[in-house]
């Protein structure tokens, strides 16, 4: 029988690191929570229930934290998996762009051959913190002539106001703080 493991026990799984990586964040780590296989669950479970009726056929996760629960919640929706990852990692050719994220910048590149047009796509982070780089990854989508695209996180920073970059996609975080 597994534990009932509720709202609370996973916003207490989740450990915050000051200062790190630079000073002045508060960085959400999720090791903690996905060490124990009932959250780990819990997580993957709930973002497949919001969004199993939509007709998802391609899960995009973003490196590398993206990665952890992207795979599982793609294998569930019977959707493929497509992973954004950072430059110079793709074998084949790309599109690529620029973003800028609560703590740094960067490049994130997608395959061109990954996705068609008529493609559902779902786009997965474990946190969705200013928007710049969920921004970037719409715009990597968008390339493939795609516009039906829904928003995944574990964890949304309510006070960044990501959310208003994303207002015409549907969202769902399971967590808020
Ligand atoms: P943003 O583009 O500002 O929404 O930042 C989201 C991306 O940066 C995600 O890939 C997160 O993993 C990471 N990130 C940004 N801020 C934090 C934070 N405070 N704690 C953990 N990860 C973060």
């Amino acid at each position: 029988m597994h534990p009932v493991i509720t709202q609370k026990d996973l916003e207490d799984s989740i450990r915050t690191i000051p200062d790190f990586p630079k000073p002045g964040i508060q960085f959400k780590d999720i090791t903690t929570a996905i060490k124990d296989p009932d959250i780990f669950n819990y997580i993957v479970d709930n973002i497949v229930e919001y969004y199993k009726n939509k007709g998802i056929t391609k899960v995009v996760a973003i490196e590398s934290r993206g990665f952890i629960a992207g795979g599982a919640i793609a294998s569930r929706l019977n959707a493929g998996f497509i992973p954004v990852r950072k430059p110079g990692k793709l074998p084949s050719e790309t599109y690529s762009v620029n973003y800028s994220l609560e703590y740094g910048e960067g490049i994130l590149e997608i395959h061109k051959d990954a996705l068609k047009q008529n493609d559902i796509v779902m786009i997965h982070d474990d946190l969705l913190a200013t928007g710049g780089t969920s921004l970037a990854v719409i715009e990597l989508i968008r390339k493939f002539g795609i516009s039906k695209i829904f928003l995944g996180y574990i964890i949304e920073l309510d006070f960044l106001q990501g959310k208003k970059k994303l207002e015409p996609y549907p969202k769902y975080s399971l967590i808020h703080f």
